[in-house]
C-alpha cells in the first residue's frame, strides 16, 4: 500500500506527502510548518511518524517551512548539494545529521520507499522531479518545469500516479499584470508549464498506460483549476480516453488537500 496526497500544491507554497505503513515523507515544505503539519493530521497522519523531508528546489515556495519541521520534528532534510547550498541559509540551523546530501539521478532509500531524483530545466541550482517506488508501485512528482524534453518525458513514463505541473495558461499570462520580465521568465525554457504543454504530455502518456493524474503548481494570478483541467480533458478527449472510465485526473488545490489516493 501506499498513499499520496497533495497537501498544497501552487506558486504560493508547497508540501506533498508520500507514506506506505512504515515510511512517511514530505515532498517539499512551502509553508509555515504548523499549517504543513496541521495538514498532515487531516489525512489521518501523525507529524510524530514522519520519516523525512525532500526538497525539490530552493525556491521559497518549496522550502518555507522545512527546517522549522525538521527541527520540530528531529528529521532529515534530503537535497543535493547545490540545492543545500542555496538554501542553507534560508532553513536555519539543521542539525549535522539531519542534514542529507543526494546525488541527482542515484537512487536512495527511505525505510520502504525508492527514491530516484531526476534533472528538470527551471531556473534554480539543480532542481529535481521524483520518481517513488513502493510495493511495486511508482509515483512521480515534477513541477517547476520550463520545458518538456525527451529525457524529462522518460522518468515521467510509465507511472501508477504523476502529479504534473500546468501552471498558466499562456494568454491569461501574457495579457495579465505580471511585468514583462517575468513573463519571459514564467514562458521560458527555465521557467513554469503551461496548460496546453501539460495537456499535451498528459495525453501521451495515458496512451502509453498511465492511469493517475493530478495537475500541481497552478498559478494563481494565470490560471484557475476549471481552466487547467479543461485543458487536459480536452486533450484526451481528442485521443479518445475517458477521464473518470480510462483515467483519473484531479487538480490539486492551493489551499486545500487534496484527494487521499491510495495504491
Ligand atoms: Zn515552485
Ligand atoms: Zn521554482
Amino acid at each position: 500500500m501506499i498513499k499520496f496526497c497533495s497537501l498544497f500544491s501552487g506558486s504560493s507554497g508547497n508540501a506533498l506527502f508520500i507514506g506506505t505503513e512504515r515510511t512517511k515523507i514530505l515532498i517539499d515544505a512551502g509553508l509555515s510548518g504548523k499549517r504543513i503539519l496541521e495538514a498532515l493530521c487531516s489525512i489521518g497522519e501523525n507529524p510524530a511518524e514522519l520519516s523525512a523531508i525532500l526538497i525539490s528546489h530552493e525556491h521559497v515556495d518549496h522550502v518555507r517551512g522545512a527546517g522549522i519541521i525538521s527541527r520540530k520534528q528531529d528529521i532529515p532534510i534530503y537535497a543535493n548539494e547545490r540545492t543545500w547550498n542555496a538554501m542553507e541559509y534560508g532553513l536555519g540551523p539543521v542539525k549535522l545529521e539531519n542534514r542529507v546530501c543526494f546525488s541527482t539521478g542515484e537512487s536512495f532509500e527511505i525505510g520502504d520507499i525508492c527514491v530516484r531524483p531526476f534533472s528538470i530545466p527551471h531556473d534554480a541550482a539543480e532542481p529535481v522531479g521524483y520518481n517513488f517506488f513502493a510495493g511495486g508501485r511508482r509515483i512521480t512528482t515534477a513541477t517547476d518545469i520550463g520545458h518538456m524534453n525527451k529525457e524529462l518525458l522518460s522518468y515521467i513514463e510509465g507511472n501508477d500516479l504523476l502529479l504534473l505541473e500546468s501552471n498558466h495558461d499562456v494568454e491569461m499570462l501574457k495579457v495579465g499584470p505580471y511585468p514583462w520580465s517575468l513573463k519571459k521568465r514564467i514562458m521560458g525554457d527555465h521557467g513554469h508549464l503551461s496548460n496546453e504543454m501539460a495537456a499535451k504530455c498528459i495525453a501521451y502518456l495515458a496512451e502509453r498506460g498511465c492511469r493517475n493524474f493530478i495537475l500541481g503548481h497552478l498559478s494563481h494570478e494565470n490560471n484557475f483549476p476549471e481552466l487547467a483541467y479543461q485543458t487536459t480533458l480536452n486533450a484526451l478527449t481528442e485521443k479518445q480516453i475517458v477521464v473518470g472510465g480510462d483515467v483519473s485526473l484531479e487538480v490539486a488545490g492551493r489551499d486545500r488537500t487534496g484527494r487521499v489516493n491510495i495504491l
